[in-house]
């Protein structure tokens, strides 16, 4: 089922879903079922499974000389969605890049999709490989999400790309794409961001999940904002349980994002990681009970292959 129905059926109710991200390669899927069983008593209706794409590293050769690799860490992104959606029959629905795709990939991976009865996909752009500082997009690939959702709608009105190809198939996807309460990295300003938010919707989207954010009033307000423009679409806030204290640095700097100032404390005055791992899951509570009683189509929690402190927030809510 899509998104945008499970949220209908709903009826107002704040439905529970996470977000997963596939083991590094090596390790089998055990760990990702392990991750959700835990979760499963709280009924989510989808699960996200994230997208990795290439790195590169390089190697030093016996003669001093570095050779250049192409490694994918983590993939198998589409083989747990589909054993997801036969092991708990629940929508599990795959990211999807710009980044490392031709157009023509792009196709290909959304045909895989369909064939495997996906009927969700979250559209993004990708960031730039570690080894650059901006994203490049490949020489037949997108610059940018909405040009992807362009295709994937496109697709949903059966037309491939190649133009000869006669009584093609209609896909039938729901398509999610990404909102920044605190703007994206690289926009100029956050009405900006949102202008080009609204482009995406424009071409097709039908919700947008918000990248994790601490404090509720920044979403309060993006989403005032997203309204004021025009976008009518379900926001689904992102949410995430610190953990460690490193990831008060870590967070900040990987995502651009704040953290309020009585977390940042607590955080610091905690006096080690399982007590930071409290006042992770307390301040979360906190956050969902309130974005709960907004009445948000759902919250979706970062679970990061981590289900405890899911489980001990989802167990305080639903
Ligand atoms: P876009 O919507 O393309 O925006 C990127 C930047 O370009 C923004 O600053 C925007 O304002 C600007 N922009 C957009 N359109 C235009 C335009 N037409 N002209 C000029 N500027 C424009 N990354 C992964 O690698 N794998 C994942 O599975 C993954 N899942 C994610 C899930 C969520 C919910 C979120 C919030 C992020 C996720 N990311 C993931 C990270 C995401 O790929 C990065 O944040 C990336 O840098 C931007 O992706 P986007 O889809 O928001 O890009």
């Amino acid at each position: 089922m899509k998104v945008t129905e499970h949220i209908t059926n709903a009826n107002g109710k704040t439905l529970f879903s996470f977000e997963i991200l596939p083991p590094l390669k090596g390790q089998n899927i055990q760990s990702i079922f392990d991750s959700i069983d835990p979760l499963m008593e709280f009924k989510p209706p989808f699960i996200d499974v994230t997208y990795h794409r290439e790195e590169y590293e390089y190697k030093e050769l016996p003669n001093g000389l570095l050779e250049k690799k192409v490694v994918k860490k983590r993939p198998g992104t589409v083989g747990i969605c589909s054993a997801i959606q036969n092991r708990y029959q629940v929508d599990a629905i795959p990211h999807i890049l710009c980044g490392g795709f031709t157009r023509e990939d792009t196709e290909n991976f959304l045909i895989d999709l369909d064939f495997l009865g996906i009927q969700n996909v979250v559209a993004l752009r990708g960031d730039a490989v570690k080894s650059e500082i901006y994203f490049k997009p490949e020489k037949e690939g997108h610059h940018f999400a909405g040009e992807l959702v362009t295709q994937i709608a496109n697709l949903n009105k059966g037309i491939y790309l190649d133009d000869d190809l006669q009584n093609t198939s209609a896909t039938n996807f729901c398509i999610g794409v990404a909102g920044y309460p605190e703007k994206h990295m690289e926009a100029p300003s956050l009405d900006s961001d949102i202008y080009f938010l609204k482009q995406k919707i424009k071409n097709g989207a039908e919700y947008i999940v918000t990248q994790m954010f601490f404090d509720n009033k920044k979403y309060f307000d993006f989403v005032a904002k997203c309204r004021k423009e025009g976008i009518t679409v379900p926001i689904i806030p992102g949410l995430k349980p610190i953990s460690t204290k490193k990831q008060l640095n870590q967070i900040p700097h990987r995502f651009k994002v704040d953290l309020p100032d009585d977390l940042i404390m607590a955080v610091v005055k905690a006096k080690d990681n399982d007590a930071v791992r409290q006042v992770g899951i307390e301040w979360c509570i906190a956050q969902s009970k309130e974005l709960v009683a907004a009445g948000v189509p759902s919250l979706h929690y970062y679970s990061m292959g981590k289900s405890e402190n899911i489980k001990a927030v989802a167990g305080a809510i639903f």
